[in-house]
């Protein structure tokens, strides 16, 4: 059954209000459409864990900081909507631009401090102002009680939690495990940009973090292993690798042993793409 499309405010909060009346749990699902199987596991455990599910579709220009990628970004709306079709979402809520920014619109969110000072914070400044922006509105606009987010984007889960606990929005944000091909890249949307070859290159950025992964775990040091998955890189026709860094999974603090819970987490360009992936690392004992 197709969801109905809902464009403005007041429409989704006629329809929260009667699933609250009747004592429903609502489930939100933000994504910016270009959907894949990486948002519909997302969809999944949002339909199993509430009553009701919303999945909100909007290109945040907020959030980008450039215009070229924002210009070229998938917009896919009639296939995303056939893509949730077996799914049974409650509503798709595809605000109108000025459902988010009304005229005049002056009020930011920004989350601030460690976990945002490193890696995509500096690489794309205003990003997570942008991301935290909107999340806050959709978190309002829905009233949701859960979020459900990926760890595809492992920083930005953080982003979001830290916002909805320091602002006291009552929602639970929920992370959800990657999805990848079969190559081990990430799916992503901007991936309907690569090229047959370009896809294939992509994958060793998955393998060049495990084979790196691998190495932390049986205790090698991570400048020596960043060291060589860059030149791997390189080799494999990657441009420049924003980041490789091995960090704590809870403070984001760079680590040169995986000594406690950690991750590694990657950005680097291939042609005029920019991928972003991370994974668990395996603790070692120090
Ligand atoms: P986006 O449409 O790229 O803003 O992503 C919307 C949501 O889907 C975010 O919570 C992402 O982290 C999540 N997501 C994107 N790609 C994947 C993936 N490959 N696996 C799991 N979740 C993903």
């Amino acid at each position: 059954m197709t969801a109905p499309i809902l464009r403005r405010l007041d429409g989704l909060r006629t329809r929260t209000a009667a699933w609250r009346r009747a004592g429903e749990t609502i489930a939100v699902v933000p994504t910016m459409g270009a959907l894949h199987a990486g948002h519909l596991s997302l969809v999944e455990a949002a339909k199993a864990a509430c009553d009701r599910v919303i999945v909100t579709i909007f290109v945040n220009p907020k959030q980008f900081n450039n215009a070229e990628d924002l210009a070229n970004y998938p917009r896919t709306e009639h296939e995303d909507a056939a893509k949730l079709a077996p799914y049974g979402v409650d509503a798709i809520y595809v605000p109108d631009p000025d459902q988010i920014y009304p005229d005049g619109f002056a009020s930011t969110v920004a989350v601030t401090g460690s976990i945002t000072d490193v890696m995509e914070g500096p690489f794309r400044p205003g990003h997570f102002e942008g991301v935290a922006t909107v999340v806050a509105k959709l978190f309002l606009q829905t009233s949701a009680d859960k979020a459900f987010f990926g760890q595809k984007d492992y920083q930005q889960l953080m982003v979001v939690t830290r916002m909805a606990r320091d602002l006291d929005i009552p929602i639970e944000v929920v992370g959800c495990p990657t999805v990848r091909e079969a190559s081990g890249l990430a799916m992503s949307s901007r991936n309907l940009r690569l090229s047959e070859a370009a896809l294939t290159q992509a994958a060793v950025l998955y393998a060049t973090m495990q084979t790196a992964a691998t190495g932390a775990a049986q205790g090698e040091p991570w400048s020596a292993l960043e060291a060589e998955a860059r030149r791997a890189l390189a080799a494999a026709g990657f441009g420049e690798v924003e980041y490789f860094d091995l960090r704590c999974a809870e403070s984001l603090k760079a680590l040169d042993y995986p000594d406690r819970p950690a991750r590694l987490l990657a950005a680097a360009w291939l042609g005029d793409i920019r991928l972003i992936d991370n994974i668990e690392v395996a603790q070692v004992q120090r």
